[in-house]
């Protein structure tokens, strides 16, 4: 990648126009626009890929959505999924990564692109956010990349459409776990309050992301359930390659649930599954609050928030199982204090 100087590097703790003015000033000097979201996709990266998309057409920009994998089942209902394409060729004088603290997330697409001429953008919700790009838009307060993309729609005037509605809730939504995680502010949900008046279908939208499975995933959970064992007061599992054939499932779909299943167990502070999938072993970590597992990650080579995060381990089970859990070991150290619910007696 070219090196240059950042122009705006911005940890939003406060008021975001100026990093907002900065966002639109890169797009508006773009004639064509490739955004890509990370691998693996959630529905934060998917919702805010579609809902950047919109808000370039919005701003008569030409702009090719892409991810390097294939949108899961899950989110193939939402409107517009099916222009996200794998491959581009440009030419493109503007990359955009989405919803990824490291531009490796982001596969070869944009980096390729982010090599040859074109400017790059950040815009992204991580703590480990390795503000690779000429503009970084880093929102650490956001649950979601999709509510910084509802903040960029706000500051644009756009109408919300009920397609957009539908992408920017599925955002919040995944990202939140139905709004049950600590970053579920009052913005997220007067934001979610909005969405849903603007026609996004939060029922069909929790149905389809949160609470559907197939049984051959059911059965998937069992085996791996099964087998989670303890260390010190971390409670971890496996997916292996076996355990996708054995119950009949071929798709490269998200085991993000059973991290944050196995996070539930009362003796665990903190929880890791390892997923061995096309060589390599994804890692998917979940902390309980007041433990933070996003420094283990960034050391890894990962990155995420201090309560979910996660890395790739090049190498067998065994070999990420050790590198992990040392790595946690080492980083937990120390970590931990009581959550009061309230700072002062109700
Ligand atoms: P999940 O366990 O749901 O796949 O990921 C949890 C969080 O960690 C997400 O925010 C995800 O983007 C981030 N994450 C997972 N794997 C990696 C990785 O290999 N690198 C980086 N930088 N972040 C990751
Ligand atoms: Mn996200």
């Amino acid at each position: 990648m070219t090196q240059r100087q950042p122009l705006a590097v911005s940890d939003t703790l406060g008021p975001t126009d100026a990093a907002i003015n900065e966002v639109v000033a890169a797009i508006g000097r773009a004639s064509s626009i490739l955004a890509v979201c990370h691998v693996s996709p959630d529905g934060d990266a998917i919702g805010s890929l579609l809902a950047f998309g919109a808000i370039a057409k919005h701003l008569g920009k030409p702009c090719v959505l892409a991810c390097a994998d294939p949108v899961p089942e899950m989110l193939q209902f939402l409107p517009g999924v099916n222009t996200i394409v794998r491959r581009a060729s440009g030419p493109f004088d503007l990359a955009v990564g989405l919803d990824a603290s490291d531009p490796r997330r982001l596969g070869d697409l944009f980096a390729r692109h982010a090599q040859a001429d074109a400017s790059t953008l950040n815009i992204d919700h991580h703590i480990t956010n390795l503000r690779f790009a000429a503009v970084n838009w880093i929102d650490l307060t956001a649950a979601a990349t999709a509510e910084m993309m509802v903040l960029l729609a706000d500051h644009l005037q756009m109408p919300l459409t009920r397609a957009l509605a539908t992408s920017l809730l599925t955002g919040l939504v995944t990202d939140t776990r139905g709004f049950r995680t600590n970053g579920t502010s009052a913005r997220v949900l007067q934001m979610a309050s909005r969405l849903v008046q603007a026609g996004a279908p939060l029922f069909q939208i929790m149905e389809m992301t949160l609470e559907r499975r197939s049984v051959a995933q059911i059965h998937l959970w069992g085996r791996v359930l099964s087998r989670a064992r303890l260390h010190g007061r971390i409670l971890w599992s496996d997916v292996t390659a076996a355990d996708r054939q054995a119950v009949g499932i071929k798709e490269n779909g998200s085991d993000a649930g059973l991290s944050s299943f196995l996070a539930s167990a009362l003796e665990a502070d903190v929880s890791a599954i390892f997923v061995e999938r096309n060589g390599k072993i994804e890692v998917s970590l979940r902390a309980c609050p007041g433990f933070s597992v996003s420094e283990a990650a960034l050391a890894l080579g990962g990155g995420g928030h201090p309560l979910a995060a996660g890395c790739n381990i090049e190498g067998s089970l065994a070999d990420a199982r050790r590198l992990v859990l040392a790595a946690l070991d080492n980083s937990l150290a120390g970590q931990g204090f009581p959550q009061p619910f309230f700072d002062e007696p109700a």
